[in-house]
């Protein structure tokens, strides 16, 4: 990146990369996916870097916020996500609360509890996962890669299933006639928000 925070011919020719999260879900997947790129990657637990607060109102500035943390702490080129489920009858919460939505300490099985109270009243039970991915070279990177991906699905009427983790108890997948914690990983990977956004960021990245 020259002075100005612009690209140069070849931006992305990196040989380590920093994740910017600790849920070790997200961390495997983020390894299988960069490694045919032979892009070595380190997380931010094992440089004893704190996780970044996440103040923001929008999915696309809690992820810039920590990515450029990460980068900014480890000096390395950072890959950070932001995601949550949107319902629609819930005007799109819990949104970016989704991890906090029922308080702390975090629960998912509370924040399902949270969520189906919610929901009581509602026979609209349309939702989505969002997930947007941001790659930062450096902490003031003026041109991050940014991907995105949703994956569409209505909120259940009861917990199924014991794969995935947050609220994929609750997500049914009318097409499959399967919550998405009863998907293996690789199946749900496939279709998932992230697995989505992940494609588009790797096909940005050969581009780039
Ligand atoms: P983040 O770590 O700040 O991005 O928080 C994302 C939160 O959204 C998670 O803690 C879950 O509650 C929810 N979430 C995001 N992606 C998924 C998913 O693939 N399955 C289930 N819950 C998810």
């Amino acid at each position: 990146m020259n002075k100005s925070g612009c690209n140069e011919s070849h931006p992305y020719d990196m040989k380590k990369l920093i994740i910017a999260s600790n849920n070790p879900g997200k961390l495997a997947e983020f390894q299988t996916l960069l490694a045919p790129l032979g892009i070595e990657v380190v997380t931010q637990a094992q440089l004893g870097i704190k996780e970044a607060e996440e103040p923001h109102f929008t999915f696309i500035e809690n992820a810039l916020a920590k990515a450029r943390h990460a980068s900014r702490e480890s000096g390395l080129p950072a890959l950070a996500d932001d995601s949550g489920i949107c319902v629609d009858a819930l005007n799109g919460m819990p949104g970016v609360i989704s991890a906090r939505y029922s308080g702390y300490p975090l629960s998912d099985i509370r924040n399902n509890q949270t969520l189906l109270e919610a929901m009581k009243m509602h026979t609209d039970r349309k939702a989505h996962y969002y997930c947007v991915l941001v790659l930062v070279r450096a902490a003031d990177d003026a041109q991050p890669l940014i991907a995105e991906g949703e994956w569409h699905g209505e909120i259940a009427l009861e917990p199924r299933g014991e794969g995935g983790f947050g609220y994929d108890p609750l997500f049914w997948l009318p097409e499959l006639g399967k919550m998405s914690a009863e998907l293996t990983r690789d199946e749900k990977h496939a279709i998932s928000h992230r697995g989505r956004a992940m494609k588009v960021l790797l096909e940005k990245l050969k581009n780039a």
